[in-house]
């Protein structure tokens, strides 16, 4: 059996951890591109998500390059998303594709179905040794969110620019070496250490961005053209309100955004209170949040047509008037090009450097959260 998942982000080194503890072939689909992109939008209803497009590329790279099972996460309504796994199976059964396509439903909506899918995958598998590995290889991927949050930070600050990317580069070879619960904690550290080392500029004058916005275009550095790599070479001290292991947390507790969920929910409940879909409520509560911490300005990323942001960025006027923020709201599809976006992010940077002249940014408050740590 040789399996594959889409490509989002970096999750892809906590996937490469859990089929090697599952005993499975893992066919890591290449990362995406825009040739991935060109073939997914090729064989996508016009009107799909860009997300979707994406996943139905990298599937089709991935069936190519020998892989003959499919993952792909579950979901429910009220977006789109829950019908993601089915259109991408149909999508891929109509272009003549022979594979197995498993749906790995979400934890909460029935443990013994979720017990059964990685079952499918690993015949001798039992749960306790189920449980076992998926916290191992959730406090691996922990623990690359907490590289990757770093980064975010101490690029607006590095003297050699791009010394910060190379750093994460070795970084990302410590942590994924390490195998055992001890061995993780261990290079957590000292991945983090190698991203601290960065020579920086503390007296720098960096602006304070915090980005929301739907989770697969705030993962995925090929979908937004790298805008947090852009904004850090912009000297731009990022924050991000979603973060896969956050995202896949049964309690979704957010230790690596640092708030929880449902903190956040209740942030957003004076404008949104109720779960709209995708991150649409997550993303008013993270803006009114930010908002309160002081930030500079805050960037919402969002798929061109996506139902829940869409419904967020009508509800952000009126949040931007209550606490007196700027936000910029970029949308992305297959059309979209990253000279247009740049324009976009220094016109909105010129704005909040004008803003700061003015005395019109609060005092920044840090995120609560800074555990170096691999722990579950
Ligand atoms: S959150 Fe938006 S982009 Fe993602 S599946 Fe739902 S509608 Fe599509």
């Amino acid at each position: 059996m040789k399996v594959s998942v889409p490509h989002m982000g970096h999750l892809h080194w906590m996937m490469d951890d859990l089929f090697e503890r599952l005993e499975v072939e893992y066919v890591k689909p290449p990362p995406s591109t825009t040739k991935t992109l060109t073939i997914g939008a090729k064989h996508s209803p016009e009107f799909a998500c860009l997300p979707l497009k994406i996943n139905v590329g990298n599937y089709i790279e991935a069936l190519e390059t020998g892989a003959d099972t499919l993952v792909m996460a579950g979901g429910h309504g009220p977006c789109r998303f829950g019908y993601y796994g089915i259109v991408e199976q149909r999508i891929l059964l109509d272009l003549g594709y022979e594979f197995n396509f498993l749906m790995l439903e979400p934890f909460s909506d029935g443990a013994l179905a979720f017990y059964k899918t990685f079952k499918s995958l690993s015949p001798g598998l039992t749960i306790p040794k189920l449980y076992r590995i998926l916290k191992i290889s959730f406090s691996k991927g922990r623990a690359f969110d907490y590289l990757y949050k770093r980064s975010l930070q101490v690029r607006a600050y590095e003297v050699n620019r791009g010394d910060t990317s190379r750093a994460i580069r070795e970084a990302e070879q410590i942590l994924t070496l390490a195998r055992t619960p001890d061995e993780i904690e261990e290079a957590a550290r000292e991945a983090l250490a190698v991203v601290d080392a960065v020579e920086q500029d503390p007296d720098r004058e960096v602006l304070k961005v915090c980005v929301v916005g739907e989770f697969f275009l705030l993962l995925e550095p090929f979908s937004n053209f790298g805008l947090e790599e852009i904004l850090g070479h912009m000297d731009v001290y990022l924050e991000r309100s979603v973060w896969v292991t956050d995202w896949i947390a049964p309690k979704r507790d957010n230790k690596v955004y640092g708030f929880p969920k449902k903190f956040v929910e209740e942030k957003a409940a004076p404008y949104l209170n109720h779960n709209v879909g995708g991150e649409g409520r997550e993303t008013i509560g993270g803006i009114v949040l930010a908002a309160e911490r002081g930030f500079d300005g805050i960037i919402q990323l969002l798929p061109f047509g996506c139902m829940p942001e869409n419904i967020a960025t009508s509800i952000i006027p009126k949040v931007q008037r209550d606490h007196d923020i700027p936000v910029l709201t970029l949308a992305f599809d297959e059309q979209t090009g990253r000279a247009g976006m740049v324009t976009r992010i220094e016109a909105f940077l010129d704005l909040l450097e004008a803003r700061r002249k003015t005395g019109k940014t609060g005092t920044y408050v840090s995120y609560v959260s800074q555990k170096p740590s691999a722990a579950v």
